[in-house]
């Protein structure tokens, strides 16, 4: 059937990408594209003014990319006189202006905007074609299928099941490259540092992109509206095109693919980035696919570039976690962004936001975000993560705050890896303990320690690291909770051999640190 007139197709600033299924069947003589830049976007929490700078340039240069494919775009801009604010509104004003009879979009990445599009069709009173997003590599319904009848689910057996379907690092044989599924346990090395190895500093640094026309234009409007919010906005030097982040990919494959995986955990200060790919904010945005950046990674394999070790860990960060978190929002959303297992009240810390403590580790990880609205995975897991989870704060206030602060952050890949990975709050659905680990585990993967106000050797008493007789602390408070759970057996037999006057002493120490919290 041939529509007179012509449809309007929504692209939201993380649906960046050419593809995307709502410009699947554009009629350029026809439709038209609507991308607006809206307050309520901006502001439901408050996001890390380089992230807001990143997405609005990269909307901008987008747009750009369609107009000069013949297409014909409707661009709003947040200091447009007549922007309604909301996408809702800028919907309703597109109709009203355009000689359109239907909206197109895709799929969105946060329930909380998924329950507004979803109603649409009826507030506007008009058709609404709702697509898949297949960017990613698993649908939602294929997750849901997956995780039919399980009672546990584990990321490890998803992961085998995406490499199986990808074939991805898989032989002939349909077997795994080099005989085994997962080489993590090679990926553990602490800071050279430490060892006096090679290899560690002096990681080639990631590519810097020069700020055009556009994106100083976005700058001034960022620094003019979001300027005191937490968060540097300049230097910025992020891709903003497809294909600057394509040259990210591309020196991140030469440079620093080999030594990813040896040094995945790795902290140390003034190496922000060390061999990290640096693109789950061109991922999110729709500027890089995930097939495009692991067949990149599996051909640095293949031609002998890069090791297995490197080239599986940095795959299944992709294909594994990435899809896999995905799945476990949507399969438990809206209850999941509810769960508070182990009953966390404490309110987020005010260092949190200012980086004034003297505890080096957080000093340091928050400065970085603060800088560069990014910190790899270990310091977001193990160093703020690890703070938040024994210090008992409130899932709900830890996941607002990295939702804020980082340029990759939506919530369906931020909530499971905060609520589920760091804090335990969903009791267990996404890892099978909680990550809670004292200041040894900091000291071994980072260089912090060495130049903290705290004794990261002292487990109680004055001058003790905080994360010590917080750890002890946590597993005291939450015996009951974790008891049950054979891979907290070990630490919990330890807390049992302590005598009553170690436990008095952590304890008073804790209830003493954490008071001063507040
Ligand atoms: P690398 O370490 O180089 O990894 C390569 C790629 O793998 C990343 O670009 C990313 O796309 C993917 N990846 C790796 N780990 C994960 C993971 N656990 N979940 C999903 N994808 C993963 N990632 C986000 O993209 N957005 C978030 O809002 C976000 N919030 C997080 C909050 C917490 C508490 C924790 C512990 C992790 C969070 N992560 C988030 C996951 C991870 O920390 C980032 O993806 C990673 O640090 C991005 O940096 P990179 O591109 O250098 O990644
Ligand atoms: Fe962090 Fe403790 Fe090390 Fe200080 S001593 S940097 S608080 S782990």
């Amino acid at each position: 059937m041939s529509c007179a007139k012509g449809a309007l197709r929504l692209v939201l600033g993380d649906q960046l990408s050419p593809d995307l299924s709502a410009l699947s069947d554009i009629d350029p003589a026809r439709d038209t594209v609507l991308i607006a830049e809206v307050a309520a976007e901006t502001d439901y929490v408050p996001h890390h003014p380089k992230k807001i700078a990143y997405l609005f340039s990269a909307m901008r240069h987008f747009a750009d990319e369609l107009t000069g494919n013949g297409v014909r775009v409707r661009y709003v801009r947040l200091d447009d006189t007549e922007n309604s604010g909301s996408l809702e509104g800028e919907v309703a004003r597109a109709f009203a202006a355009l000689d359109v009879d239907r909206l197109i979009c895709t799929q969105c990445g946060e329930y909380r905007l998924d329950e507004v599009m979803r109603g649409w069709e009826q507030r506007l009173d008009l058709p609404v074609d709702i697509r898949e997003d297949d960017r990613f590599l698993c649908s939602r319904d294929w997750f849901a299928k997956w995780a039919e009848g399980r009672t546990v689910f584990r990321m490890e057996h998803f992961y085998r099941e995406m490499r199986r379907a990808t074939g991805l690092l898989m032989t002939a044989e349909g077997k795994p490259e080099g005989g085994q599924w997962n080489f993590d346990t090679d990926n553990r090395k602490p800071p050279d540092a430490k060892t006096g190895g090679e290899g560690l500093f002096g990681p080639p640094p990631v590519p810097r992109f020069e700020a055009d026309a556009t994106t100083q234009a976005v700058l001034a409007l960022v620094e003019d509206r979001f300027g005191e919010r937490f968060g540097d906005v300049l230097p910025f030097d992020y891709a903003v095109t497809r294909a600057d982040a394509e040259a990210a990919l591309d020196a991140f494959i030469a440079e620093r693919l080999a030594l990813f995986g040896d040094y995945q955990d790795a902290m140390t200060p003034g190496e922000d980035h060390l061999y990290h790919a640096v693109l789950s904010l061109y991922l999110n945005a729709g500027l890089l696919g995930p097939m495009q950046v692991c067949r990149a990674a599996e051909r640095a394999y293949l031609s002998g570039d890069a090791p297995l070790n490197a080239v599986e860990g940095f795959i299944r960060q992709v294909i594994g976690w990435r899809e896999y978190v995905r799945g476990i929002y949507w399969l438990r959303m809206p209850d999941y962004k509810e769960t508070n297992y182990l009953k966390a009240t404490r309110d987020l810390p005010a260092f949190y936001w200012t980086g004034d403590t003297q505890m080096a580790c957080i000093a340091h990880v928050v400065d970085e975000t603060r800088r560069l609205a990014y910190a790899h995975h270990i310091q977001r897991l193990m160093v703020t993560g690890t703070f938040a989870l024994l210090a008992g704060i409130d899932p709900k206030q830890v996941q607002a705050w990295y939702l804020s602060v980082y340029a990759d952050a939506y919530e369906w890949v931020e909530l499971p890896n905060t609520h589920g990975m760091a804090l335990y709050a969903d009791g267990g659905v996404m890892a099978s303990k909680p990550y809670a680990a004292s200041g040894k585990y900091i000291d071994r993967m980072s260089t912090y320690c060495g130049g903290c106000h705290y004794n990261v050797k002292k487990r109680e008493g004055p001058g003790a690291c905080p994360f010590n007789y917080l750890y002890w602390d946590f597993l005291d408070r939450n015996e009951g909770r974790l008891k049950g759970n054979p891979r907290m057996g070990m630490p919990l037999r330890t807390l049992a051999r302590m005598t009553d006057e170690t436990k008095a002493t952590i304890r008073a120490d804790a209830a003493r640190f954490l008071q001063d919290l507040t």
